[in-house]
């Protein structure tokens, strides 16, 4: 019923626009002809009153899980906080979020980033941090120890600025796990019990993120990784 429909109305509006700009090409109807496919390439289903379609489950999800949801994504929840304003040159962010949670899994703070960064944080919280410490005992929180900052690299005078001002860095320090125990980088990647598993989850954010620094990378990073979306020509820096 919804195709023949969808498909009528398609065909209906563009005669409509077709008639009122003999003249020209209109753009308008495309828009129904890109909606009509995704419709019609969901089986029919029989309609049953009161029940929620798959249809409409697939185009809309459920209201409860598209609540808080940013950047399009039901799993990425925060509020929008439009264009941000650098104060030094360089910096800012626009449409940025700030995101609360991902996939399930809390951040410590708010943290203020773009949708690039809060997409690639998914990739790479799907990938290997939920389940690194145990399927049995995942990780619930990421203690984020900086997200959006106009400043240079590393803090130092004169330096570029940082992918931190243009919200496309984040700093995670530690990963709260079920049991209620945190795992920080600075005392993990020291221990033999945890440091493997912090290596692993190090290297997983290599691709989501194209710059990935670790403990290993210099004095900067002892305690922290700082994951950046921008790309470099010789693929993903990770150190
Ligand atoms: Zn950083």
């Amino acid at each position: 019923m919804i195709r023949a429909s969808l498909l009528l109305l398609a065909i209906t509006c563009a005669g409509a626009v077709a008639a009122e700009n003999p003249g020209q090409q209109a753009a308008e109807p495309v828009v129904f002809a890109a909606l009509a496919p995704s419709v019609a390439t969901l089986p029919e289903l029989p309609q049953i009153p009161g029940v929620q379609t798959r249809e409409t489950k697939v185009l809309f999800g459920s209201r409860k899980r598209r609540k808080g949801a940013v950047c399009g994504d039901i799993d990425i929840k925060g509020v929008e906080a439009g264009d941000i304003a650098g104060t030094l040159p360089g910096c800012g962010a626009s449409d940025a979020v700030r995101v609360r949670e991902i996939s399930g899994v809390r951040l410590s703070q708010s943290a203020l980033m773009t949708c690039g960064t809060a997409k690639a944080l998914k990739k790479w919280i799907g990938r290997e941090v939920e389940t690194a410490f145990g399927r049995r005992n995942k990780v619930v929180s990421l203690r984020v120890a900086a997200h959006y900052a106009c400043r240079t690299r590393n803090n130092r005078p004169g330096a570029r600025i940082s992918e931190h001002g243009r919200g496309k860095a984040i700093d995670i320090s530690g990963f709260t796990l079920e049991s209620g125990e945190t795992i920080t980088v600075l005392d993990g990647w020291k221990q033999r019990k945890t440091r493997r598993k912090l290596k692993k989850i190090w290297k997983a954010a290599c691709g989501p993120f194209g710059t990935v620094l670790g403990p290993e990378a210099d004095r900067y990073h002892r305690d922290h990784f700082h994951l950046d979306i921008a790309r470099h020509r010789g693929g993903a820096y990770c150190r």
